[in-house]
């Protein structure tokens, strides 16, 4: 039905999450429709975002250059980890403006149904961290998601820093 062009486009939004067939070919249409200009800043940013953006040396949130902005700021509490899921999770807590501390992207939850364990997460660099004792912390306050999975997490992690590390304070 449609020329091959826009059928590869069609394809590739519908790989999106959340994102059907009837929305990838609306998305599609809409890019046919915009400028030249607004259809290059589209594809250029995806491709800077892949070029340019990594991983945070201590933390795993996405960074450009070896550490996030949140790590690179003497003013944060070095002594606080806030530890969360995924990337996104960080924005809301940055929102409230509320914590001054850091954080810890596991990359996900437990989740020994879909095979994640503790090796397929940040946990063991979440140890690390703690046993680091260049950056003493006080307390990690666990902000996993409020599911099964995300309990779970936070179970596990509390249970393994009071055996490891008796003199960090754990909060959920
Ligand atoms: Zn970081």
């Amino acid at each position: 039905m449609y020329a091959p062009p826009i059928h590869r486009l069609i394809t590739e939004l519908g790989k999106l999450p959340g994102v059907g067939a009837r929305t990838a070919q609306r998305l599609a249409l809409h890019i046919l429709r915009a400028s030249p200009q607004d259809a290059a800043a589209l594809a250029a940013s995806i491709q800077e975002v892949k070029e340019r953006i990594g991983l945070c040396e201590i933390c795993f949130n996405f960074a450009e250059g070896p550490r996030c902005r949140v790590c690179s700021d003497e003013r944060r509490d070095a002594g606080l980890i806030c530890v969360v899921e995924e990337a996104g999770d960080v924005i809301p807590i940055e929102r409230t403006h509320e914590f001054r501390g850091r954080y810890h992207v596991l990359g996900g939850a437990l989740s020994p149904i879909d095979g994640v364990d503790p090796a397929d997460l940040k946990i063991a660099e979440l140890y690390r961290r703690v046993a680091d004792h260049a950056e003493p912390i006080r307390e990690v306050v666990l902000a996993t998601n409020s599911t099964t999975t995300g309990e779970a997490t936070a179970l596990h992690i509390a249970d393994t820093l009071r055996e490891r590390a008796p003199d960090v304070v754990v909060t959920r």
